[in-house]
């Protein structure tokens, strides 16, 4: 297995060596409680004190308090507790408190939330307020000065998680001090732990989070730092640990640990200096910028700690190029969330304004300040690779050695799908319905392999599908055929020869190699159909696929009686397919990726009810009781090229990318009586959970997939 190149450490770290070997002797040996007064917890106790005053001197916490807490959650809940409840005394006592909570618009989400949380509970009904931020992710300044005389709290992270971008926190201080009365002051500093210089009491900082796990300790340990006379309130009440400001026994391994990462920051040996992590970071953007051509920044790097680069690059989901980094065995991180069909834009991205792709398609590369220059060397290396897996598929880059694709090809983003029928023997294509997140991927596929399009068509009357049509015609230049030039508003050349179809109506059609595209015109432009034609005919036995646009994968998912022109379009279509034609649609919402009228009928098949999963445990029973089952990998080819896997070694394994298994389905569905088992496999289960589920649905009852992918198949078996 490749080793792990772990570029996420703004999610989380490694735990230091030394942080380990403390946290154990704690537990072996030095395992007080420090509320015991006998030797073994005088002994804790003092381990203790001697953590909290190195970290009160290394974030210049003097005259205020450091709590051990479980995390930075919990540091913020309980600092929205306290400012919260000395709002309610302050407005008991009839003095001004402020009727606002003042939230920067990129704060972690346990901020705002925490803050609803105990306002709900507490009665106050003071008003979330958005601080908003320009694209550089700072706080605007002058809506603060505003706010600020209004202010009750207000919150302002040091450094953004998902962009690294650094807050003005002594600009942001001077606003408050100079209000009238100043609001309490929450301030997030998870991610500039060991990052940036702080020093709080200089600061009118009244209270600040930290989590232990963001810089080499272990998960379940963080500090809550509370300015001297800045009101205080225990979230957790109980034996009186802590000054009776944080009960529960304490988390002597934690503190131990995180004490070993303090006193590494303060010994200046382990981490890396300012300088050094620039020129790390740097040399991570000169491979990324060499390897993936378009890539964006999606926060100027000026102005955003040297430890995390934010990135989107045109035509890619981050989904997508998460897996192409995993396969390398590199880690980063989706700047989104992205396991459900429409990828959720990042809402600080949203937030700094950035245009929606980037918004939706980012990720983030982060490491910790501990980083070795072989890391970064190895990191970099990965990433020419990934560039150069991409390349070689065509997909971005300029290349000019690529044999196309022949058939159909689906590529899919926020829950619709693009289809492109190619025939490789003519080097020719058709694009139906292009998104336009896809556009920059498509452009380069058919410069790359030098494709000649026939059509760009769209299937129904979709704003944004159209306007991708018109740009794509556009910038496609001399690759366009001349004949789609002079085209029709979905895109179909003015002249072209007809077919009959099955339902007697006379056909616009294109030809593609041995296949042809017919427009069914029945259904108001909805319907395309792609099949053999004899003398002059394209007869319904002989539609192999039906292209149908914003209709429905699965009929019974539209209650088509209230709709009587989709009801009308349908028949039509039934009257020129078959029940077993593949029916493709440009939405896809729910990821079935195909479909027929005969699995629409047929809903309850033998089968098809049976779980599809395989876990990675009983994979290899599987495969000795099916001695005939056929591995079907469904991760892209630059996946495959950024990283073998060797999880499945010696076994029969069919490498058919998800984009292209509409292609088998005729091949697999018209040998269903030989039932040969098919077990998908992908990264992580998503894709191969969707193709599995695909087949059992066409009615191909021994279809299973590996849920949890291949990463966690490679840890069983190594
Ligand atoms: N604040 C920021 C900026 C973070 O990045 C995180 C963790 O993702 C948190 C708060 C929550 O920290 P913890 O996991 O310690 O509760």
């Amino acid at each position: 297995m490749t080793p792990e190149i772990y570029l996420d450490a703004n999610a989380t770290t490694s735990v230091l060596p030394a942080a380990a070997a403390s946290a154990l002797r704690v537990m072996n040996q030095q395992f007080g409680n420090p509320s015991s007064t006998h030797y073994t917890g005088l002994r804790a106790k003092d381990l203790m004190a001697s953590v909290r005053s190195r970290a009160s001197r290394l974030l210049g916490a003097s005259g205020g308090q450091l709590l051990f807490v479980s995390g930075a959650t919990e540091a913020i809940q309980t600092a929205a507790l306290s400012a919260l409840c000395a709002i309610r005394e302050r407005r008991a006592r009839g003095e001004f408190a402020g009727h606002l909570l003042v939230v920067g618009a990129t704060e972690h989400k346990a901020v705002p939330e925490s803050l609803a949380h105990w306002n709900r509970l507490l009665g106050l009904d003071l008003e979330l307020r958005v601080l908003p931020v320009d694209a550089a992710g700072q706080h605007d300044l002058d809506v603060l000065r505003c706010m600020a005389p209004h202010a009750a709290i207000v919150c302002t992270m040091a450094a953004n998680n998902e962009t690294g971008c650094r807050s003005n926190l002594a600009a942001i201080g001077e606003i408050l001090q100079q209000a009238p009365n100043k609001a309490l002051w929450l301030v997030d500093c998870v991610q500039a732990l060991g990052k940036l210089p702080l020093n709080l009491a200089a600061t009118g900082v009244d209270y600040a989070a930290f989590s232990g796990h963001k810089l080499y300790a272990p998960k379940g340990i963080g500090l809550l730092y509370v300015r001297g006379g800045a009101p205080f309130t225990p979230l957790m009440v109980g034996g009186g640990q802590e000054d009776g400001q944080r009960s529960g026994t304490e988390n002597m391994a934690g503190i131990a640990a995180l004490g070993a990462v303090l006193e590494a920051l303060e010994d200046g040996h382990t981490f890396r200096s300012q300088r050094d992590l620039v020129r790390l970071r740097d040399l991570l953007v000169a491979s990324l910028q060499e390897a993936l051509p378009g890539l964006v920044f999606n926060a100027p790097l000026d102005k955003t700690l040297p430890t995390t680069l934010n990135f989107s690059v045109p035509g890619f989901a981050s989904k997508e190029l998460l897996d192409l980094f995993d396969a390398a065995g590199v880690r980063v991180s989706a700047g989104s969330a992205c396991s459900a069909a429409k990828a959720a834009p990042s809402f600080v991205l949203e937030a700094m304004g950035l245009p929606a792709w980037q918004a939706a398609a980012a990720v983030r590369m982060s490491f910790g300040p501990a980083v070795s220059d072989e890391l970064i060397d190895q990191a970099c290396e990965r990433i020419r690779a990934c560039g150069s897996a991409l390349r070689a598929s065509g997909l971005c880059g300029a290349s000019h050695h690529n044999t196309p694709d022949d058939g159909l090809l689906q590529w899919s983003a926020d829950g619709a799908s693009t289809w492109l029928i190619l025939d490789a023997a003519s080097r020719s294509c058709i694009v139906l319905d292009a998104l336009p997140a896809l556009e920059q991927r498509l452009l380069a596929y058919v410069r790359n392999h030098r494709l000649r399009v026939l059509a760009v068509l769209v299937t129904h009357t979709n704003p944004v599908h159209n306007a991708t049509r018109l740009a794509l015609a556009k910038n496609l230049g001399e690759h366009l055929d001349s004949a789609a030039l002079t085209c029709d508003n979905t895109g179909w050349p003015a002249s072209c020869p007809v077919v009959t179809l099955g339902n007697n109506e006379v056909a616009d059609a294109l030809a593609l190699g041995s296949l042809t595209l017919a427009r069914l015109a029945s259904t108001g432009g909805q319907a395309c159909l792609l099949g053999e034609v004899h003398e002059k005919s394209l007869h319904p036995g002989q539609v192999r696929f039906a292209f149908i646009g914003t209709g429905a994968l699965v009929a019974s998912a539209t209650p088509l009686h209230a709709d009587p022109a989709a009801e009308a379009a349908m028949r039509h279509l039934m009257d020129a397919i078959h029940p077993g034609t593949l029916l493709c649609a440009a939405d896809d919402m729910p990821g079935l990726l195909a479909s027929t009228p005969r699995a629409d009928a047929q809903p309850a098949l033998e089968g098809a009810h049976r779980e599809i999963d395989l876990c990675a445990r009983t994979l290899a029973q599987f495969l000795d009781q099916h001695a005939n089952a056929l591995l079907v990998d469904v991760r892209e080819p630059f996946e495959r090229l950024a990283g073998p896997f060797a999880g499945t070694a010696g076994h029969p394994t069919l490498h058919l990318p998800l984009s292209r298994l509409v292609n088998q389905l005729h091949t697999w569905l018209g040998q269903r009586e030989l039932q040969r088992p098919l077990v998908f496999v992908c990264r992580s289960g998503n894709r191969s959970a969707k193709a599995a589920a695909c087949m059992r649905r066409l009615g191909y009852s021994t279809a299973w997939h590996l849920a949890g992918g291949l990463a966690l198949a490679t840890q069983v078996d190594g």
